[in-house]
């Protein structure tokens, strides 16, 4: 966002020297604008700010709370029942005192605060030994160090209502003397003498509309608000530029694809899906019939399609993929059925040429580890047109692969494939329809983000006949029991998974950790067929133990979570999770979905053990009781719904978006206020405007939308040239 011009120079800022600028560009802050768009982490309010004397009361709330007031006494002491040093910090304001105790990095704070500054001080109070309010390891901030006169009395704000922001800092702008008092110090200069730099960048209409204050009064009000709603509107301002960009960008880049690309406009009268739809051994859900509509009104219109389906593991989206190519094949066209392992192709291959039986349509296969004559044969297939059907690997990428029409490109699991391998499988045709189907459930608010630019279809409807499965935690200790649960369950002829985590040290020790496993439950199963399946295996060793566990000659399979999402064996009816407290939310409801895709009733165990959070060196101490209680949380959310959207918006409240979508593959921006779990309501509102601004002028050109034009270009000038690729 550097625009490098000199009248936005830090060094022009009153406060600012060589030493403090040096250190703002190391941090990223280069320009005015980054200073001012360089928002707090928070603010010391008065509400939650009190008198001294009322922290008794507080104890009580069990609420964090803030003390302003000096600093009257220091003192580091050896505790004769610890032998460790502890730090004490003595605050006091006109009603009272406080004692702040430090147990951890003595060192560092005895050394950090003078006697006679001034603190805020923010922490839950507690009662030391003798009964008195005290601060364990507080939030702290400092005031006036004495030396400013522009900064408001903090005793007076108790009173006032005022805020005080909040700047995170790191040693090397400390360093500097940009702590937050510092940073509070430079910025409010800034806004007095440069904060003309801040624009408005809004049309007109959309600030009236969604009733925004304006950029310059959000900017200043973000880092001086006078009162809590103030902050609020500067907040939803701020936020909403966020989104709105965003869902600008994916608008632009959608409009830019359908004006560029002139697609196939099919006829959706097809006789072939009619004949399917007639052989089918159930009907249609609700759900199914609606995506299906909504695809095919793709299919006719003349711009390529590109639509994500997303439907819940074993909700039926292979069915809905399958009439959507035989429209493409009663049009004389080709369709693609890409699925990322070669296992998944291969069932997916089995399980449409079976939906196929007595309909003629000549489907083929093209997988890596095929014989070289087989190979040959599929490839002349789809070069001459012959076949009809064509469902792969990324095999499918391969240049050797020539297809004589190809019009429909179904992706399976869209989050293994990126956007690039979406455009190749696309070039292999004249601008084919695509759809991407996903069994991993994105909240709303995210699939807005990532997929801004697809229009997306959710099956969100289980086909009636299917039990929920259920689901139940069982303690460490209680696991006899479970495996008994499995004995009967095999006993009257179902299959079992026991699933169980990687260690992820060494792969050297996690085939050890897995054959160890396997070995103890061959122990304890000995009148069962039981088979592994670990990440280190072979492809072919992996698809030989999938087949034979899908053949029912094995009872039970042991796997770490290599087990592939979307395997599908009707006859296993119980999954057991070891160490589930480790897994992942969406991950448990990934395993989960491997049962329950038959008529009989399923269950799925969780064996938890949470004590494994003490024992595991890369959780730090302080954060094990919150890592149980998540943990807790999750396998909770497990028992309680079988919803994948319900489980997937907990998946995101418990990690957040990055990490939920995995940063690497999410393409997420990184957003400095916006947070897309809070404010999925102010993210609709800007996608709506968005999407009608470049609905009305696509080329942002009118007079109104130059501003936009010209902001879009400086400040998202990598997104603006990735438009052209996407
Ligand atoms: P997904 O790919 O969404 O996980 P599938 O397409 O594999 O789900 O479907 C799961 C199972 O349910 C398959 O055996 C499929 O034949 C069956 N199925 C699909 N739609 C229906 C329906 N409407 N009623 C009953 N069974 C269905
Ligand atoms: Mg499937």
């Amino acid at each position: 966002m550097a625009s490098g011009s000199s009248q936005s120079s830090l060094q022009f800022i009153k406060g600012v020297g060589p030493a403090r600028n040096a250190a703002l560009r190391k941090a990223g802050i280069e320009t005015v604008e980054d200073l001012l768009y360089y928002f707090p982490r928070g603010y010391i309010d008065r509400r939650t700010t009190i008198p001294a004397k009322d922290l008794r009361r507080a104890v009580s709330a069990g609420q964090p709370v803030t003390v302003i007031g000096k600093i009257v006494r220091q003192e580091a002491r050896r505790s004769k029942r610890s032998n460790r040093v502890i730090f004490f910090l003595t605050l006091e304001d006109a009603t009272g005192h406080v004692t702040c105790v430090w147990f951890e990095g003595v060192n560092y704070y005895r050394k950090m605060f003078e006697t006679g500054e001034m603190l805020a001080v923010s922490a839950v109070p507690t009662l030391d030994k003798l009964g008195r309010p005290q601060f364990v390891h507080p939030e702290f901030d400092r005031l006036r160090g004495g030396e400013e006169e522009d900064e408001p009395d903090w005793n007076a704000m108790v009173n006032t209502g005022g805020m005080i922001p909040k700047y995170s800092s790191g040693s090397d702008l400390a360093q500097a003397g940009l702590d937050s008092r510092g940073f509070r110090r430079i910025i409010r200069s800034a806004l007095q003498s440069h904060a003309s730099v801040i624009q408005e960048v809004l049309p007109k209409e959309v600030r009236m509309h969604q009733k925004l204050v304006d950029l310059p009064a959000a900017i200043r009000s973000i880092h001086f608000p006078g009162n809590p709603s103030e902050l609020h509107e500067a907040q939803r301002r701020l936020k909403f530029d966020e989104l709105f960009f965003l869902e600008l960008m994916m608008a632009l880049r959608k409009r830019h694809r359908k004006d560029a690309m002139e697609g196939i406009a099919f006829r959706i009268e097809s006789p072939l899906a009619r004949r399917l739809a007639d052989s089918l051994p159930f009907d249609l859900t609700a759900a199914q019939k609606r995506v299906i509509r909504e695809i095919t009104s793709d299919m006719a219109r003349p711009e390529p399609m590109n639509r994500l389906l997303q439907g819940d593991v074993g909700s039926g989206k292979t069915i809905v993929a399958l009439m959507a190519m035989l429209v493409a094949a009663d049009n004389g066209y080709q369709a693609a059925f890409m699925a990322p392992t070669e296992i998944l192709a291969d069932q997916h291959y089995r399980t449409l040429a079976s939906f196929l039986q007595g309909i003629p349509v000549n489907i083929r296969l093209l997988i890596g580890g095929q014989r070289k004559k087989l190979r040959e044969d599929v490839l002349e297939d789809a070069r001459s047109g012959r076949a009809q059907i064509i469902v792969g690997t990324h095999a499918l990428l391969e240049e050797s692969v020539e297809f004589a029409n190809l019009g429909m490109v179904v992706i399976d699991e869209q989050h293994r494939f990126g956007v690039m391998q979406r455009a190749l499988l696309r070039q292999k045709g004249a601008n084919p329809d695509v759809l991407v189907m996903t069994a991993t459930p994105i909240p709303r608010t995210l699939a807005m983000t990532i997929h801004g630019d697809l229009d997306v279809s959710v099956i969100d409807q289980m086909p009636a006949y299917r039990k929920p499965i259920k689901t139940a935690v069982r303690l460490e200790h209680q696991k006899d029991k479970v495996y008994e649960f499995v004995r009967t369950e095999i006993k009257a002829g179902r299959q079992a998974y026991i699933v169980f985590p990687l260690i992820e040290e060494s792969e050297k020790l996690d085939l050890k950790a897995a054959t160890k496993e396997f070995d103890q439950l061959k122990n304890v199963f000995p009148e069962f067929r039981l088979g592994l399946l670990h990440g280190r295996m072979k492809t072919e060793e992996k698809d030989d133990i999938m087949a034979r566990f899908k053949n029912r000659e094995l009872d039970i399979l042991v796997a770490t979570t290599v087990i592939e999402v979307g395997i599908d064996v009707p006859n296993a009816s119980v999954m057991i999770i070891e160490n589930a407290e480790r897994f992942g939310l969406s991950q448990l409801h990934q395993l989960r979905g491997r049962v329950g895709r038959g008529a009989d009733q399923s269950y799925c165990v969780l064996i938890a053990n949470y004590d494994w959070f003490h024992r595991n060196r890369r959780v730090a101490e302080g954060d094990v009781e919150r890592e149980k209680q998540q943990a807790q949380v999750r396998l909770e959310t497990m028992v309680k719904t079988n919803d994948g959207f319900r489980i997937a918006e907990v998946d995101l409240k418990l990690r957040g978006p990055g990490e939920f979508l995995g940063t690497r593959q999410s393409g997420l921006p990184e957003f400095r206020i916006a947070d897309l779990v809070e404010d999925g309501e102010i993210l609709r509102a800007a996608r709506n405007e968005a999407f009608a601004i470049v609905e009305t002028d696509p080329e942002l050109r009118m007079e109104e939308n130059k501003t936009l034009r010209a902001h879009i270009k400086q400040r998202y000038k990598s997104i603006w040239e990735l438009g052209d690729t996407g």
